[in-house]
Protein backbone atom coordinates (compact mmCIF):
# COMPACT_ATOMS: atom_id res chain seq x y z
CA UNK A 1 0.00 0.00 0.00
CA UNK A 2 1.33 3.53 -1.16
CA UNK A 3 0.96 6.38 1.21
CA UNK A 4 -1.60 7.41 -1.16
CA UNK A 5 -3.66 4.66 -1.20
CA UNK A 6 -3.47 5.16 2.71
CA UNK A 7 -4.93 8.29 2.40
CA UNK A 8 -7.66 7.22 0.09
CA UNK A 9 -8.30 4.26 2.43
CA UNK A 10 -8.47 6.54 5.84
CA UNK A 11 -10.63 9.15 3.86
CA UNK A 12 -13.30 6.28 3.46
CA UNK A 13 -13.47 5.42 6.93
CA UNK A 14 -13.81 9.17 7.55
CA UNK A 15 -16.81 9.86 5.49
CA UNK A 16 -17.92 6.26 6.57
CA UNK A 17 -18.14 7.17 9.80
CA UNK A 18 -19.33 10.61 9.40
CA UNK A 19 -22.37 9.00 7.62
CA UNK A 20 -22.89 6.27 10.44
CA UNK A 21 -23.33 8.65 13.29
CA UNK A 22 -24.93 11.44 11.72
CA UNK A 23 -21.99 13.78 11.51
CA UNK A 24 -22.76 16.42 8.92
CA UNK A 25 -20.25 15.46 5.37
CA UNK A 26 -17.25 16.72 5.91
CA UNK A 27 -17.04 17.77 8.90
CA UNK A 28 -14.37 15.68 10.19
CA UNK A 29 -10.85 17.11 9.03
CA UNK A 30 -7.83 14.84 8.76
CA UNK A 31 -4.42 15.58 9.94
CA UNK A 32 -1.41 13.17 9.27
CA UNK A 33 0.67 12.64 11.34
CA UNK A 34 4.22 12.99 9.91
CA UNK A 35 6.84 12.26 12.92
CA UNK A 36 9.85 10.62 12.45
CA UNK A 37 8.91 10.14 8.76
CA UNK A 38 10.95 12.32 6.44
CA UNK A 39 10.12 14.94 3.73
CA UNK A 40 9.88 12.67 1.16
CA UNK A 41 6.47 11.20 2.66
CA UNK A 42 5.11 14.23 3.31
CA UNK A 43 5.90 15.03 -0.46
CA UNK A 44 3.73 11.82 -1.30
CA UNK A 45 0.77 12.79 0.75
CA UNK A 46 1.23 16.23 -0.51
CA UNK A 47 0.82 14.92 -4.06
CA UNK A 48 -2.43 13.17 -3.09
CA UNK A 49 -3.84 16.08 -1.84
CA UNK A 50 -3.42 16.04 1.89
CA UNK A 51 -2.06 19.31 3.49
CA UNK A 52 -2.34 19.50 7.05
CA UNK A 53 0.31 17.95 9.03
CA UNK A 54 0.96 17.46 12.49
CA UNK A 55 4.27 16.93 14.33
CA UNK A 56 5.83 16.69 17.81
CA UNK A 57 8.81 17.97 18.09
CA UNK A 58 9.57 21.71 16.89
CA UNK A 59 13.00 21.20 15.36
CA UNK A 60 12.18 18.34 13.29
CA UNK A 61 9.19 20.71 12.47
CA UNK A 62 11.14 23.47 11.23
CA UNK A 63 13.51 21.64 9.30
CA UNK A 64 10.61 19.85 7.59
CA UNK A 65 9.01 22.87 7.13
CA UNK A 66 12.34 24.52 5.54
CA UNK A 67 12.61 21.33 3.40
CA UNK A 68 9.35 21.94 1.93
CA UNK A 69 9.27 26.06 2.38
CA UNK A 70 8.16 25.65 -1.77
CA UNK A 71 5.08 23.95 -0.90
CA UNK A 72 1.32 24.33 1.05
CA UNK A 73 1.75 22.99 3.97
CA UNK A 74 -0.31 23.73 7.40
CA UNK A 75 1.74 22.64 10.17
CA UNK A 76 0.74 21.69 13.35
CA UNK A 77 2.10 20.89 16.32
CA UNK A 78 1.24 18.28 18.63
CA UNK A 79 3.73 17.44 20.66
CA UNK A 80 4.88 18.62 24.21
CA UNK A 81 5.34 22.45 24.48
CA UNK A 82 8.61 23.18 26.30
CA UNK A 83 9.11 27.18 26.74
CA UNK A 84 12.63 27.24 24.94
CA UNK A 85 10.86 25.75 21.51
CA UNK A 86 7.90 28.28 21.51
CA UNK A 87 9.32 30.48 19.24
CA UNK A 88 9.93 28.65 16.32
CA UNK A 89 6.71 27.05 16.81
CA UNK A 90 5.01 30.57 16.59
CA UNK A 91 7.31 31.06 13.75
CA UNK A 92 5.66 27.42 11.84
CA UNK A 93 2.95 25.95 13.22
CA UNK A 94 -0.83 27.30 12.10
CA UNK A 95 -2.42 25.57 14.67
CA UNK A 96 -1.10 24.40 18.55
CA UNK A 97 -3.22 21.25 19.83
CA UNK A 98 -0.99 21.11 22.77
CA UNK A 99 -1.51 23.89 25.25
CA UNK A 100 -1.86 23.50 28.56
CA UNK A 101 -0.24 26.28 30.44
CA UNK A 102 -1.13 29.80 30.25
CA UNK A 103 3.03 30.60 30.31
CA UNK A 104 3.24 28.64 27.06
CA UNK A 105 0.13 30.37 25.58
CA UNK A 106 1.14 34.05 26.40
CA UNK A 107 4.68 32.93 24.88
CA UNK A 108 3.16 31.82 21.77
CA UNK A 109 1.08 35.07 21.54
CA UNK A 110 4.05 37.22 22.27
CA UNK A 111 6.35 35.49 19.85
CA UNK A 112 4.05 35.20 16.88
CA UNK A 113 5.77 36.83 13.88
CA UNK A 114 3.54 39.70 12.99
CA UNK A 115 2.74 39.15 9.78
CA UNK A 116 1.83 35.18 10.59
CA UNK A 117 -2.22 35.28 11.31
CA UNK A 118 -2.49 34.34 14.94
CA UNK A 119 -1.92 30.73 16.10
CA UNK A 120 -5.22 28.20 15.91
CA UNK A 121 -5.18 26.74 19.46
CA UNK A 122 -6.46 23.83 20.88
CA UNK A 123 -6.24 23.28 25.15
CA UNK A 124 -5.16 19.73 25.78
CA UNK A 125 -7.34 18.30 28.49
CA UNK A 126 -5.71 15.15 30.83
CA UNK A 127 -9.06 13.31 30.09
CA UNK A 128 -8.52 9.91 31.23
CA UNK A 129 -7.13 11.34 35.02
CA UNK A 130 -3.57 9.51 34.71
CA UNK A 131 -0.68 11.11 36.07
CA UNK A 132 1.63 10.75 33.79
CA UNK A 133 0.25 12.05 31.35
CA UNK A 134 -0.17 16.33 29.95
CA UNK A 135 -2.88 18.18 29.78
CA UNK A 136 -5.20 20.55 32.16
CA UNK A 137 -7.33 19.01 34.75
CA UNK A 138 -10.86 19.34 34.31
CA UNK A 139 -12.17 21.26 36.27
CA UNK A 140 -8.87 24.08 35.64
CA UNK A 141 -10.16 24.04 32.54
CA UNK A 142 -13.03 26.64 31.87
CA UNK A 143 -10.43 29.70 33.69
CA UNK A 144 -7.54 28.52 31.79
CA UNK A 145 -9.55 29.07 28.47
CA UNK A 146 -11.20 32.38 29.78
CA UNK A 147 -7.69 33.75 29.74
CA UNK A 148 -6.30 32.09 26.84
CA UNK A 149 -8.99 33.71 24.63
CA UNK A 150 -8.55 37.15 25.76
CA UNK A 151 -4.39 36.87 23.94
CA UNK A 152 -4.24 38.50 21.38
CA UNK A 153 -2.14 36.53 19.04
CA UNK A 154 -3.86 33.29 19.54
CA UNK A 155 -7.58 31.86 18.36
CA UNK A 156 -8.78 29.60 20.56
CA UNK A 157 -10.29 26.93 18.67
CA UNK A 158 -10.80 23.90 21.02
CA UNK A 159 -10.24 20.92 22.66
CA UNK A 160 -7.38 18.16 21.89
CA UNK A 161 -7.12 15.24 24.31
CA UNK A 162 -4.91 11.62 23.81
CA UNK A 163 -6.91 9.26 25.93
CA UNK A 164 -5.42 6.12 27.92
CA UNK A 165 -5.36 3.69 25.33
CA UNK A 166 -8.17 0.88 25.11
CA UNK A 167 -9.48 -1.59 22.61
CA UNK A 168 -12.45 -1.64 23.47
CA UNK A 169 -15.23 0.39 21.21
CA UNK A 170 -17.51 1.71 24.14
CA UNK A 171 -15.10 2.77 26.36
CA UNK A 172 -12.70 4.98 23.75
CA UNK A 173 -16.22 6.69 23.43
CA UNK A 174 -17.28 7.35 27.27
CA UNK A 175 -13.38 8.87 26.98
CA UNK A 176 -14.09 11.21 24.17
CA UNK A 177 -17.70 12.40 24.68
CA UNK A 178 -16.20 13.61 28.10
CA UNK A 179 -14.11 15.69 26.38
CA UNK A 180 -16.91 16.64 23.74
CA UNK A 181 -19.03 17.64 27.12
CA UNK A 182 -16.44 19.82 28.19
CA UNK A 183 -16.39 21.43 25.30
CA UNK A 184 -19.74 22.04 25.44
CA UNK A 185 -19.96 23.63 28.52
CA UNK A 186 -17.08 26.01 27.32
CA UNK A 187 -19.25 27.21 24.48
CA UNK A 188 -22.59 27.36 27.01
CA UNK A 189 -20.03 29.79 28.93
CA UNK A 190 -19.36 32.07 25.98
CA UNK A 191 -17.03 30.85 24.24
CA UNK A 192 -17.12 30.51 20.49
CA UNK A 193 -15.12 26.97 20.24
CA UNK A 194 -15.33 24.88 16.53
CA UNK A 195 -12.77 22.31 17.39
CA UNK A 196 -12.35 19.19 18.57
CA UNK A 197 -8.84 17.35 18.13
CA UNK A 198 -9.57 13.64 18.93
CA UNK A 199 -8.92 9.95 17.63
CA UNK A 200 -5.81 8.43 16.45
CA UNK A 201 -5.01 5.34 14.00
CA UNK A 202 -6.42 2.85 16.83
CA UNK A 203 -9.57 5.06 17.62
CA UNK A 204 -10.43 7.24 14.85
CA UNK A 205 -14.12 5.68 14.83
CA UNK A 206 -15.01 6.17 18.69
CA UNK A 207 -13.41 10.04 18.42
CA UNK A 208 -15.78 10.72 15.33
CA UNK A 209 -19.17 9.19 16.54
CA UNK A 210 -18.45 11.80 19.94
CA UNK A 211 -17.96 14.46 17.78
CA UNK A 212 -14.29 14.54 16.57
CA UNK A 213 -13.55 17.69 14.34
CA UNK A 214 -9.86 16.97 13.12
CA UNK A 215 -8.76 13.19 13.69
CA UNK A 216 -4.75 12.83 13.88
CA UNK A 217 -3.49 9.68 12.04
CA UNK A 218 0.07 8.46 11.88
CA UNK A 219 0.70 5.09 11.54
CA UNK A 220 -2.28 4.05 9.03
CA UNK A 221 -1.08 6.82 6.25
CA UNK A 222 3.05 6.36 6.62
CA UNK A 223 2.98 3.01 8.52
CA UNK A 224 5.39 2.08 11.27
CA UNK A 225 7.78 4.76 12.79
CA UNK A 226 11.48 3.89 13.44
CA UNK A 227 11.68 4.39 17.05
C1 LIG B 1 1.86 10.19 17.12
C2 LIG B 1 0.62 10.92 17.45
C3 LIG B 1 -0.56 10.66 16.75
C4 LIG B 1 -0.71 9.61 15.67
O1 LIG B 1 -0.71 8.33 16.22
P1 LIG B 1 -0.96 7.04 15.30
O2 LIG B 1 -1.31 6.00 16.31
O3 LIG B 1 0.32 6.77 14.61
O4 LIG B 1 -2.06 7.34 14.38
C5 LIG B 1 -1.68 11.41 17.08
N1 LIG B 1 -1.63 12.35 18.03
C6 LIG B 1 -0.50 12.63 18.71
C7 LIG B 1 -0.53 13.70 19.74
C8 LIG B 1 0.65 11.93 18.44
O5 LIG B 1 1.77 12.21 19.13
Amino acid sequence: MTISDNLQTIGQIIRRAEQKYQRPPQSVQLLAVSKRHDENAIQAALAAGQYAFGENYAQEMLNKAELLAAEHVDWHFIGPLQSNKTRQIAATALWVHTVDRLKIAKRLSEQKPEQRPAINICLQVNISGEASKSGIEPQALPELAAQIAELPGLNLRGLMAIPAVSEVFTQQREVFAKLRELQEDLIKGGLPLDTLSMGMSGDMEAAIAEGATMVRIGTAIFGQRAQ
